[in-house]
């Protein structure tokens, strides 16, 4: 999917449309004391092996993309879901191209 690297749309803050910056969002590191992780390491403490089913059944091959809108005046961000992908590519606005299938590009 290639996406647009800035956009217009509406901000909360402004309460007016404002040029937006797009990132691809990507998850931080996982924390050591939210409560399902303090429950399963209780739980594999001692002996007893793996108490949790480990997942090994991988079929999908694309992911849902998400992608971070931030207000270029107010710093505001917003967190947008898209459909899935195989691969995701920010492009230029000049990059697009209108009424070209093969480059569809969404939002
Ligand atoms: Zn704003």
């Amino acid at each position: 999917m290639k996406f647009p690297k800035e956009k217009k749309m509406y901000c909360k803050k402004c309460h007016k449309h404002q040029k937006f910056k797009v990132t691809q969002y990507k998850p931080g590191k996982a924390s050591l004391y939210v409560q399902g992780k303090r429950r399963y390491d209780m739980k594999q403490r001692g002996f007893g092996g793996q108490t949790k089913p480990v997942f090994r059944k991988k079929r999908k091959t694309t992911k849902k993309i998400s992608v971070k809108n931030k207000c270029a005046t107010c710093q505001f961000t917003v967190l947008q879901k898209l459909k899935r992908a195989k691969t995701f590519e920010l492009i230029e606005q000049k990059q697009r191209v209108k009424k070209s299938k093969k480059d569809v590009v969404f939002g």
